[in-house]
């Protein structure tokens, strides 16, 4: 089969953990979220299309990248394409996810290396929560290289702050707060980010906040 991909480019890694490596980034098109923050373009104009196995061998030529990330929108969107894809994958596989839709997870589960899953909030994304659905994920992926990515900002509730908290140590994962930001500055200000990291380390201690890097460096 064929699917539409939104872009394909090389950078470097700016959120997260695994800050500074070199990725191929391969953004899917479509989401089943629409967060209040969402700042990607992952609309189908200007995609292209490609078969498994032509993307398959595009991403196999970044033997120099840490991993290929898959990224979006939502790449679990795109079950069927990704089962074809990822057992011709030769590099490691990153995967950035809304950490919702787990049945699907759990049908590529083994062909992936890295999971980068976010938490969402209601306080921020101006969604429903989706502790029941993060919960599922998590308990999935606990096996593998996963952490989690918490944006947030000044509405950011204790309750959400006790939820995600208790999420991170169920699962033993690290949990990485992200500071909503614009072009380039967070939107928290310094006291609140301290404070937030501090109610969440009076719970559990596998807690860092990490802002998206690659915005200072200018870079994608
Ligand atoms: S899950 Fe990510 S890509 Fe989807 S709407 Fe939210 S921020 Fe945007």
């Amino acid at each position: 089969m064929r699917t539409k991909i939104k872009e394909i480019f090389t950078s470097i890694q700016g959120e997260g953990p695994y800050i500074g490596y070199k990725q191929v980034f391969v953004r899917f098109c479509g989401c089943n979220l629409n967060c209040a923050y969402c700042d990607t373009e992952f609309s189908q104009e200007d995609s292209t299309e490609y078969s498994a196995t032509e993307l398959a061998e595009i991403i196999n030529k970044n033997t120099d990248c840490h991993s290929v990330s898959l990224t979006g929108g939502e790449p679990l969107l795109h079950i069927k394409f990704l089962k074809e894809l990822l057992p011709l994958i030769e590099i490691p596989v990153y995967l950035e996810t809304n950490a919702t839709l787990h049945e699907n997870l759990r049908e590529i589960i083994n062909f992936v290396d890295f999971i980068a899953a976010d938490i969402k909030l209601p306080s921020c994304t101006g969604i429903k929560d989706l502790w029941e659905a993060h919960n599922t994920f998590f308990n999935i992926s606990k096996e593998k290289n996963v952490f989690a990515k918490i944006v947030f900002d000044s509405n950011i509730t204790e309750e959400e702050i006790e939820l995600a908290g208790r999420l991170g140590q169920k699962y033993n994962i690290e949990l990485v707060l992200q500071p909503k930001m614009d072009e380039s500055n967070p939107l928290v200000n310094k006291e609140f980010m301290e404070k937030t990291l501090d109610l969440f380390l009076s719970q559990y201690k596998n807690v860092r906040l990490i802002p998206q890097v690659h915005k200072f460096l200018n870079v994608r």
